[in-house]
């Protein structure tokens, strides 16, 4: 036989079908994360059948029809990819470090067992729709740069087999959109009586019931798998008038902290010589790899003062609520004018928290990641279910948790069994 070669991802063959209706975007009031899409999407298919790629496509933003058998709706062959395109000074269109959002979205097609793909190449489709799509980034009537707003950009790999076989999916679309967005955490008006920028803190409730991802998961990659079970847990923390999730993993006895629902945490430490501890968990493979977690890491290695005025004036501090105390922020403000930050990437406990915050060692808890940036966190309430940490009084009664457990145990009934009729 010959050997076929299938083919690779090519930008030359890119068609460029412009919409007849362009739309317009919408007043920068308007713009929550995420609601409103740009006039063109870029497409793309692979099917080995057909000769691999097929020639990439900007058209008009469209539905997309798919057979019912489709592997992505069977089985969740989905991932995606989180970027932004801001403006320059000269008002020119800039993405942010777009080739480790390629190499991440290559690592999860591969995790996934999807047909891979060329990342510059992808990358090179994607710069064109930018600039097609370039209106869309949100600019002031000087059609300059608005801090903190952006054209949010999400690449979308989907496995397409037509099976109901339970295996790998031969056959994938790939798509791009693109998301006008505003300020994830809106900033709080000077009318409502803060410094213009404050951007008002998140609550935390910190969650070990659920767990997002675990050692030998696919925490590591960005998929669509990883986020739905989470929904039902956020649910319940804002109904209980939380922002968003602490995700906890127990280890032993611990329970090691994870991320900030979609953001990577970090903790700022006081140190005795006045400089500040930068603390992030390590990228072990319950961990997105983050962008800005990558970013924020690589600025303090190579500056240690770059981020300095964030904290010396800082008087915050995150305020831990346990389920039997809850105590108010006591850390004092940072009195060294130019502190140096080190960073770490260091496993960090629950436990580790509570000592440090009663050691009033924490300048600031925050969230890092393309769609806020850089949240701050006012307060995490956490409430241990385990029995050798926190003093909480529900937690000393394990051998009756274990009753209540074989009482909902419940066997089958062959009576119960029903037929479906002719
Ligand atoms: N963790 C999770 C679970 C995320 O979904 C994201 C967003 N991609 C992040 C962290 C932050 O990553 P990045 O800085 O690349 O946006």
């Amino acid at each position: 036989g010959h050997a076929v070669v299938l083919q690779e991802i090519d930008p030359s063959k890119l068609q460029i079908t412009r919409t007849s209706t362009p739309s317009t975007l919408p007043s920068t009031t308007s713009l929550p994360f995420g609601i409103h899409h740009s006039d063109h999407m870029l497409i793309l298919s692979y099917d080995p059948q057909a000769g691999g790629w097929s020639a990439p496509e900007i058209k008009p933003y469209a539905n997309i029809s798919l057979d019912p058998m489709s592997s992505c709706f069977q089985y969740a062959t989905s991932c995606f990819e989180g970027m932004k395109a801001y403006l320059s000074p000269t008002s020119q269109p800039l993405l942010f470090r777009p080739d480790m959002n390629m190499a991440r979205l290559a690592s999860s097609v591969s995790r996934l067992s999807l047909p891979p793909f060329d990342t510059s190449a992808l990358l090179e489709l994607i710069k064109k729709l930018v600039k097609t799509e370039e209106k869309w980034i949100p600019r002031d009537e000087q059609g300059k740069a608005l801090t903190g707003y952006s054209l949010y950009v999400r690449p979308t790999m989907l496995g397409t087999k037509s099976s109901l076989g339970v295996g790998a999916s031969d056959k994938a679309i790939l798509y791009v959109i693109c998301s006008p967005s505003g300020p994830f955490f809106p900033p709080v008006l000077p009318s409502e009586g803060k410094v213009p920028g404050y951007i008002k803190p998140v609550k935390l409730l910190a969650v070990s019931e659920h767990v997002r991802a675990w050692p030998g998961g696919t925490g590591a990659h960005k998929l669509a798998l990883n986020y739905s079970p989470g929904f039902l847990t956020q649910k319940e923390a804002e109904r209980k008038g939380y922002d968003q999730i602490l995700w906890l993993r127990r280890e032993g006895r611990e329970e090691v902290v994870m991320e900030v629902g979609a953001m990577n945490f970090f903790v700022a430490l006081k140190r005795d010589d006045g400089d500040i501890d930068i603390i992030t968990p390590p990228l072990d493979g319950t961990i997105l790899p983050g962008v800005t977690r990558a970013s924020i890491l690589q600025l303090i290695q190579s500056d240690p003062t770059f981020f300095s005025s964030s904290f010396s004036s800082s008087t915050s501090s995150t305020t831990t609520s346990t389920s039997s105390t809850t105590s108010t922020s006591t850390t004092t403000a940072n009195t060294n004018p130019t502190p140096k930050l080190y960073a770490h990437e260091t496993p960090l406990t629950m436990s580790q928290l509570d000592t440090w915050h009663s050691q009033h060692k924490i300048l600031e808890i925050f969230g890092v990641g393309t769609a806020a940036i850089v949240a701050p966190v006012g307060a995490v309430s956490y409430s241990s279910s385990l029995t050798s940490f926190s003093s909480s009084s529900n937690n000393n009664n394990n051998d009756n948790d274990n009753d209540k457990e074989k009482d909902k145990t419940q066997t089958m009934d062959p009576a119960d069994i029903q037929g479906v009729g002719q």
